[in-house]
């Protein structure tokens, strides 16, 4: 009965998994993402506390991140295992064919970043953070429509906004202008009331002035970078290139490699 119940289990949970194996490019098998430790266990060739070396270690199936912590089964020089619990690590495969689980970090303390399980394992996580960055991409453009009008409509905004500044810094005269954009540019915000104060003095039958000033902080200027232009025009031209990039991967009738790399590399850059 219970060899069927794990039988059952065991089917269920490994064809749910085998439906997300897909091949990539290069013909290796995609990296899976354990969702619950009862995927993993759940596979036959799971063995509970099975110690992973250096010399029994063949591949990285996957990586695992769970609320609760999970012992890692890496096998320490003195023949133990390393025990430590992780919420996050990997699911590695060993040369008899059985599974096991690794934490995140161990395979670098107790192999080194020599060994092929620690190379593998970076060649993982590029693998997943690639993986990610495709999903978020996809995602993206699947709004491309809204995001391109969102954009569009900021665009605007800001160029309005833009106007109605210079109409401002056109109406108060060059010199506070002048005063005005030297503070954007160097980031001091501050509103500054100098007073001078002069004295004079006899000194030899001569009237020698003395001055001296009494500053005053009133306060700072908020959004004062606003009035700087170089920061408009970086703004504004940085928000045309993402909208294009969108509205260039929604025309493609395939996303081809450049075109993710552009969008990608315009959306970071504003995250
Ligand atoms: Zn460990």
């Amino acid at each position: 009965m219970r060899a069927l119940v794990r039988h059952n289990s065991c089917y269920l949970a490994h064809e749910g998994i085998s439906t997300n194996v897909i091949q990539d490019g290069g013909g290796n098998p995609e990296l899976l993402n354990f969702e619950s430790f009862q995927q993993i266990a759940s596979l036959p060739e799971y063995r509970p506390n099975n110690p992973l070396t250096q010399e029994n270690y063949r591949q990285i199936l996957g990586w695992y991140h769970f609320a609760e912590k999970q012992c890692c089964c890496v096998q320490r020089a003195s023949g133990t295992l390393c025990g430590t619990l992780h919420n996050h690590g990997w699911v590695a495969k060993l040369k008899d064919g059985t599974v096991t689980i690794l934490g995140a970090d161990c395979a670098n303390d107790k192999f080194g970043a020599d060994s092929t399980v620690f190379k593998d394992i970076s060649l993982a996580m590029n693998a997943r953070r690639e993986k990610e960055r495709e999903e978020k991409i996809r995602r993206l453009v699947e709004q491309s429509t809204h995001y391109e009008i969102q954009l569009r409509g900021a665009i605007a905004r800001l160029r309005q906004a833009r106007l109605q500044l210079d109409e401002f810094l056109n109406s108060i005269g060059h010199e506070f202008r002048r005063r005005i954009v030297n503070m954007a540019k160097t980031g001091n915000a501050s509103v500054v009331i100098e007073g001078v104060k002069v004295r004079y003095e006899e000194k030899s039958g001569k009237r020698v002035p003395e001055t001296s000033v009494i500053k005053h902080t009133l306060g700072a200027l908020e959004g004062l970078s606003a009035i700087d232009y170089q920061q408009f025009l970086r703004l504004t031209v940085e928000m045309e290139h993402i909208k294009d990039a969108f509205v260039e991967a929604r025309a493609a009738t395939q996303l081809n490699r450049a075109i993710k790399a552009k969008l990608g590399f315009h959306i970071e850059r504003c995250v």
